[in-house]
């Protein structure tokens, strides 16, 4: 998709792997001065870095776990230092714990959430006053597919996307006087390192359940992610974009 974010800053957090670096790629593509987060990929995010810059983009890598509030601050303040504004905030980075209930521990709960929605809270927060006082802005939260429908063994897992898609709702309805956009995008299987983990015969029987027949590329989402926070969607907002290959209609 040809988009145009010629000096527009985005912010992604868990830009290192996966869905992250697809959008990292899809940004940097579409002109925009690229900042992103991870937690311990260093040298991933080093030589991204310097892809990026060989490639004539603007880009900053941020160390630091989402689900510290502190941190989120400083990130989102480093980046409107460099760039002088914040346009676009991907909420990306995610994590799984999976188990049934019975043996889910507290700590796999808490990590889940912790990563996955407190993350979310955490740079919404952040890049809340910026993209006030700028009277614009994009913010697109990765939920899931299981957000939705729920999957044994991931009650951790789906009720953190679950709570993503209410959360935007409301902060949508906060924002959106102030020309601040907020959406959903909900992948179903994506091919990255997350799946890669599923046993084969857990892909397999995944495969059968989608019409179009393959998992999603990252680089599926980046696109959907890209669609939101371009000029095409302003008058879209608290939307949930289900980019699933039909497996959850
Ligand atoms: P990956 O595991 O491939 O990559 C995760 C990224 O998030 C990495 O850059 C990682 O950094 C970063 N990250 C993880 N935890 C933290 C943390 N606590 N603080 C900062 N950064 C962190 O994930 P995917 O690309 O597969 O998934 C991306 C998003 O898409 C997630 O929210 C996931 O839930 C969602 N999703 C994925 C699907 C899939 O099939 N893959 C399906 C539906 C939704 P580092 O490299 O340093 O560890």
């Amino acid at each position: 998709m040809q988009v145009d974010l010629d000096a527009s800053t985005v912010l992604i957090t868990g830009g290192t792997r996966g869905i992250g670096r697809a959008l990292v790629e899809a940004f940097a593509e579409a002109g925009a001065n690229v900042a992103f987060t991870y937690r311990s990929s260093t040298d991933a995010a080093a030589a991204l870095v310097d892809r990026l810059e060989e490639q004539g983009t603007e880009a900053l890598s941020l160390q630091g776990d989402v689900a510290d509030l502190a941190a989120a601050q400083d990130h989102v303040e480093a980046v409107t230092d460099r760039f002088g504004g914040l346009d676009v905030l991907v909420n990306n980075a995610g994590i799984t714990r999976d188990g049934l209930l019975l043996r889910m521990s507290e700590d796999d709960w808490d990590d889940v959430v912790d990563t996955n929605l407190k993350g979310v809270f955490n740079f919404c927060k952040a890049a809340y006053m910026p993209m006030m006082r700028q009277q614009s802005g994009a913010i697109v939260n990765i939920s899931s597919v299981v957000g939705t429908t729920g999957n044994a063994g991931q009650t951790n897992y789906a009720a953190s996307k679950a709570g993503i898609v209410g959360f935007s709702k409301s902060l949508a309805q906060e924002l959106g006087s102030r020309n601040v956009t907020v959406n959903v995008v909900a992948p179903g299987y994506v091919h990255t390192d997350m799946t890669d983990e599923l046993e084969e015969e857990t892909q397999a029987s995944i495969l059968e359940t989608v019409p179009l027949d393959r998992l999603a590329e990252p680089r599926d989402i980046a696109e959907a992610v890209l669609f939101l926070a371009s000029p095409a969607a302003t008058y879209i907002t608290g939307h949930v974009l289900h980019v699933n290959g039909g497996m959850a209609m």
